[in-house]
């Protein structure tokens, strides 16, 4: 076993922390499929406004290559589709029957798998829709069908505050989870399990799979951190990664012969009512699992990382690779003579506030608490940063047109922790501009 220590990043000290007790709130009367946030796709619906589908009945495939299809996350009438800017496609909701249907898929025993040719196993994994959640570094696209990713990462946490354990949605599947190991062993010629302590897991045959521990600060456990302090050439850059809860998808598919559709999502921060893990499904609608302590004009709703999520409305839905809800207040009311103020409430890297001597975890909200100014060159954003970037100087390259440069000063590696954004002085949003460069990169060269 490898054990990895990251120095640079930043513990996260917030409010509202789950429990990890896979509370079940029900089932919710629909579901939804996001295609506008799975990233670089060019989806075409298969489906229209009134059609009955089954869980696992193809909504759409990606134009770019057919053979992804992505599937319905749950049974009943599609009841709506909506569009956006340029008909792009942002959201098709299908209302759940109460005598759901499920497509049936083959099912393989281990003994399969080890002996099925592996186009075989990669064509049961594009029809049963569970490809997509093989994702690969350093775009997260998913890994091509026809690729041979050098690793696969499999990553049971994440240092993020609000993300489900792995005690929670490993607990009574450790079953499964071996079988999915086996699955991802013909598909790459090096599986590594990664966590970040072996202390909280229950379960030691789970244990024994561990290849990896990387300890540390926020982002120490992104797969783009560890292929970063770990590879040893530059194929290792496209490298493929799974989450633990992802891999139980791929593994239910194959083993259990139909689309699975279980999710554990954390919802928590200082406005969650009641921070808990729950258990619910693909697509939930996110009114059906969080209820927030304020009105809910004064709080804001984010899915995935705290740092590096995307807002959602109470009538919006869960986006198919989320499993964090955060519920922070919105941070847009005016202080009186705010200036003035000791700030034992303000988080603050800098320790310009008496917030430094603080123990207990801050009420964070999504304010920026200033305004965008000149970058001043303090550095700061280099000292958090996990792969070395200096931010301060990629950022020049990029508004300067010279993308070779940013290459140069790692564009590729950064990992959108959004970091050196919530330290910098001058409110600079660094990690978004790095994520769109990087992503207009990836446009032009595929
Ligand atoms: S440059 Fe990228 S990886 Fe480094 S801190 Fe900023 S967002 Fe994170
Ligand atoms: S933290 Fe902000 S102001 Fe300081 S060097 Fe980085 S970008 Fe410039």
């Amino acid at each position: 076993m490898i054990t990895i220590s990251i120095k640079k990043g930043l513990d996260l000290n917030i409010s509202g922390r789950p429990g990890s007790d896979g509370v079940q709130p029900g089932d919710p009367d629909h579901v939804s499929i996001l295609p506008l946030r799975i990233p670089y796709i060019v989806p075409k619906l298969v489906v229209k406004e009134g059609d009955r589908v089954k869980q696992g009945s193809p909504l759409f495939y990606d134009k770019r290559d057919p053979r992804v299809s992505f599937l319905a996350p749950g049974g009943g009438r599609v009841q709506a589709i909506r569009f956006g800017e340029r008909r792009s496609i942002q959201e098709i909701r299908i209302a759940l029957s109460p005598t759901e249907e499920k497509t049936p898929f083959p099912l393989f025993s281990e003994y399969d798998i080890d002996r099925m040719p592996r186009t075989g196993l990669v064509t049961a994994m594009l029809e049963g829709g569970v490809w997509p959640f093989l994702r690969s570094l350093p775009f997260r696209d998913m890994v091509g069908p026809d690729e041979t990713p050098p690793a696969i990462w499999v990553v049971l946490e994440n240092t993020d505050p609000f993300h489900p354990s792995p005690e929670s949605y490993l607990s009574g599947r450790e079953a499964l989870f071996h079988f999915g190991l086996k699955v991802l062993s013909r598909l790459t010629p090096s599986v590594r399990v990664v966590k970040g302590s072996l202390s909280s897991l229950s379960s030691p045959s789970i244990a024994e799979r561990i290849t990896h521990v990387f300890s540390g600060p926020y982002p120490a456990h992104d797969p783009g951190v560890m292929v970063y302090h770990t590879r040893t050439n530059p194929t290792e850059n496209r490298s493929g990664y799974v989450t633990g809860q992802d891999l139980l998808l791929v593994a239910g598919l194959l083993k259990n012969g139909f689309f699975p559709v279980e999710r554990f999502v954390t919802v928590a921060g200082p406005f969650s009512k009641k921070p808990e893990t729950i258990k619910t499904r693909i697509g939930a609608p996110v009114s059906h699992i969080v209820s927030v302590k304020e009105a809910q004009a004064t709080v804001r709703l984010i899915q995935g990382g705290l740092f590096n999520g995307y807002p959602v409305e109470m009538d919006g839905c869960m986006g198919l690779f989320e499993t964090a809800l955060t519920v922070m207040g919105r941070g847009n009311q005016k202080e009186f003579f705010g200036f003035a103020r000791p700030g034992f409430n303000k988080p603050s890297y800098s320790r310009t506030f008496l917030s430094a001597l603080r123990q207990r975890p801050f009420d964070m909200d999504c304010g920026m608490h200033g305004e965008e100014r000149a970058c001043v060159n303090c550095g700061i954003c280099a000292t958090v940063c996990p792969v070395d970037i200096l931010p301060q100087f990629m950022m020049k390259a990029i508004h300067g047109g010279e993308v070779e440069e940013a290459l140069k000063h790692g564009l590729l590696d950064c990992v959108a922790c959004g970091l050196c954004a919530y330290v910098c002085p001058s409110k600079i949003a660094l990690s978004a501009l790095f994520k769109q460069a990087k992503t207009d990169y990836y446009k032009e060269s595929m």
